[in-house]
């Protein structure tokens, strides 16, 4: 790997154009030689139809970025990991708990890095949030996670399906940094999902938490929600009050401003990824999946009327 990690990518989509090529041109000792498409074409590397023809036409891959929805992730993963390729999951890790802990078993029999990445902990404010809270007292912690999923989502059926996570997309990547920046292990103890009668999948969700111990986190998921979007995490401590907003990109404490910078997240997890990559470590937490999990398990059905996106 003396020019760098030699990298392929599968499902040319949203994800992939917005965020995975600018960041990979960007970040050194990683370069996409390769794309697996269904439907699209990259400039200046080589295409292929999908996985297999990829994984038969570029022997010498290092490395496997996977794009696709969460509902077909697993098996292609599976493919690239037995190939013995690295490689790099878009959030959620996969669709259920247990594929991603076989992932993980067949990483670690493959001497392979896999790295479920978790966008959201790398927005700006994040690391700053978790070394703040470290040293503190959790009283209570509210998520607030509302978007406009037709203007986040459009065209997107599978985000509705089974598998999907629905509201649970954009929830998920609360739930990462929650689950970042606060140390203590958390227990979902009730949910609520509206689902809308045509949908499978919710487009609203209230989430009923606590930390090991004993401070209260609730959490509201809304999909409906026009106008101003709102990704806030408040936590009220001991010795002061902490805000999370722009989805970790900016952080007040006491109402005071200490962090406000652009997104750098794609950035950051590729040249997390490539530091992996050379110690073919893992790098797979589940704990955001668990919470999503846990809340499927024990959440209260509550039908909604019909949603045409
Ligand atoms: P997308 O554009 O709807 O789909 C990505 C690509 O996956 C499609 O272009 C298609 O690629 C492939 N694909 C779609 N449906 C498929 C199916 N049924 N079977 C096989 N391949 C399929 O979705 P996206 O927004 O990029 O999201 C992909 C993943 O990234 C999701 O897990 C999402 O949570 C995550 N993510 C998205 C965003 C965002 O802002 N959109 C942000 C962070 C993370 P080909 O046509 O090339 O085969």
């Amino acid at each position: 790997m003396s020019g760098g990690i030699k990298a392929g990518l599968v499902g040319l989509g949203k994800i992939a154009r917005d965020q995975h090529l600018p960041a990979m041109e960007k970040v050194e000792g990683i370069k996409l030689a390769a794309v697996a498409s269904r439907n699209a074409q990259a400039e200046g590397v080589n295409n292929y139809p999908g996985l297999d023809a990829m994984l038969a036409g570029e022997p010498d891959l290092d490395a496997v970025i996977l794009c696709q929805p969460p509902q077909v992730r697993y098996e292609a993963a599976r493919q690239a990991l037995l190939a013995g390729k690295h490689v790099f999951l878009e959030k959620p890790p996969g669709a259920t708990v247990s594929e991603v802990e076989a992932l993980i078993a067949l990483a670690e029999r493959q001497g392979v890095t896999l790295y479920a990445s978790w966008h959201s902990r790398y927005a700006a404010a994040v690391a700053h949030a978790g070394q703040w809270l470290a040293t503190r007292t959790i009283r209570h912690i509210s998520i607030q996670w509302r978007e406009d999923v037709r203007h986040w989502h459009p065209g997107q059926p599978w985000i509705w399906e089974a598998g999907g996570f629905g509201v649970f997309d954009p929830g998920i990547n609360a739930l990462s940094i929650l689950t970042e920046i606060v140390s203590d292990p958390l227990a979902l103890l009730s949910a609520k999902l509206e689902v809308p009668a045509n949908k499978q999948a919710p487009i609203g969700a209230e989430l009923r938490m606590a930390t090991a111990s004993g401070a209260s986190v609730d959490a509201v998921f809304d999909w409906r929600q026009t106008g101003p979007q709102t990704w806030d995490i408040a936590v009220e401590t001991d010795d002061g009050q902490l805000l999370l907003s722009e989805g970790g990109n900016m952080l007040r404490l006491d109402g005071e401003v200490q962090v406000q910078a652009p997104d750098e997240e794609y950035p950051s997890m590729y040249r997390r990824f490539v530091t992996l990559v050379a110690n073919h470590a893992i790098d797979a937490d589940v704990a955001p999946l668990r919470l999503v999990a846990d809340a499927f398990l024990c959440g209260e059905h509550c039908p909604t009327t019909a949603f045409e996106d």
